[in-house]
């Protein structure tokens, strides 16, 4: 079949694509959902497991993927995550395959993800004080979280990531006692500007703890410019001598400044909803639904096309700067963080 890739008008080419799974999450993390949560998508209107492994494989086979990410909401909720993990790592050529997740329950499937092809994994902690991971979950799961992590790194789903989101005057003072946890347990940790995603709409640019201010709280571990070309990766990273990784490679920290230093023009991502819509962007206000032409019937052809369709018309960039910025309408949680 032929393998066209998913070009946009400023040249990018999206290789790496977010599936979200779920937009349901067994956290209430403050800046992201409220309380009593959401209106959950309804069932029907989810991707079956086999619609979901449908669309990876003609990503993979038509669209030149070559990272698949799996998330959500919290992917590790939805039942059939290693049936399409497997299927997903069946794929030629295979792609790379890795989660991100809460942590929790992961120390009961981390061996079966392995087993069935998942590389990696990105654990999302911003606290190590179980009381602030009350006040910031609304649940009292930090444990799990923490045995979590050790379970993916015992089970070799390396290296381990932890992401983390800095609050104003909620966990904006842990940011070194983070980096030494994540540093003496071999995880490589990288934190994350808070963007304008939240269900509740109430991210303020003024209260967003910034990169320059992560990075100025890290200054008494001497980071140091990291010579690693970071491509089209997110986080731009930093060395922290005296440090190794559990590979034993120099350790870094990664800060991912999407906010103050946007790095839109080296985007490679192309996204899928959980109930079959590919996003462009994650701010992007609109969407190409995919599910109508599966359940249609439609043939992988006439799919792939929609969805090269769908990213040549990616923006350059994604505005929060921009007066005319309007957020998106569905939160991060339901797009697929
Ligand atoms: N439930 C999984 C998890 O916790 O990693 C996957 C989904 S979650 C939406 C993915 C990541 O997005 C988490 O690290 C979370 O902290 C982050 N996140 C959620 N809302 C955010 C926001 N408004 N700005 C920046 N990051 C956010």
């Amino acid at each position: 079949m032929p393998n066209v890739p998913l070009l946009d008008r400023f040249g990018r080419v999206a290789t790496d694509l977010r599936v979200s799974l779920t937009d349901r999450c067994n956290l209430r993390c403050t800046y992201c959902m409220p309380a009593e949560g959401l209106a959950w998508m309804p069932q029907p209107q989810q991707l079956t497991d086999d619609e979901v492994i449908r669309l990876v494989r003609i990503a993979v086979e038509w669209l030149g993927v070559t990272e698949v990410r799996f998330t959500g909401g919290e992917p590790l909720i939805r039942r059939g995550l290693v049936g399409i993990v497997a299927a997903a790592a069946a794929l030629a050529p295979r792609p790379k395959l890795s989660v991100t997740t809460n942590g929790i329950g992961l120390d009961r499937t981390a061996v079966a993800l392995r087993d069935a092809g998942l590389d990696r994994v990105n654990v999302s902690l911003d606290t190590l004080d179980p009381a602030r991971f009350h006040q910031l979950t609304l649940r009292d799961r930090h444990a799990d979280v923490l045995s979590g992590l050790r379970a993916a790194a015992a089970a070799g789903l390396t290296p381990v990531k932890i992401n983390t989101v800095l609050m104003r005057g909620v966990n904006d003072d842990e940011a070194p006692a983070l980096l030494r946890f994540a540093l003496d347990n071999g995880y490589q940790l990288r934190f994350i500007e808070q963007m304008p995603l939240d269900a509740q709409h109430q991210w303020d640019r003024h209260e967003m703890v910034t990169a320059e201010e992560i990075l100025a709280a890290l200054e008494p571990f001497g980071l140091q410019p990291d010579d690693v070309s970071r491509g089209t990766a997110p986080a731009e990273t930093w060395l922290v001598p005296g440090y190794q990784d559990a590979a034993g490679e120099p350790a870094r920290v990664g800060v991912i400044a999407s906010v103050t230093r946007p790095f839109c023009g080296d985007c490679d991502r192309t996204r899928l909803t959980a109930d079959g819509q590919v996003r462009n962007c994650l701010f992007s206000t609109t969407e190409s639904d995919l599910r109508k032409l599966l359940r249609d019937g439609a043939p992988d052809s006439k799919i792939a096309e929609a969805w090269r369709v769908a990213m040549w018309g990616k923006l350059a960039g994604h505005g929060i700067d921009d007066p005319k910025f309007l957020q998106p309408a569905r939160p991060m949680s339901a797009i697929g963080g």
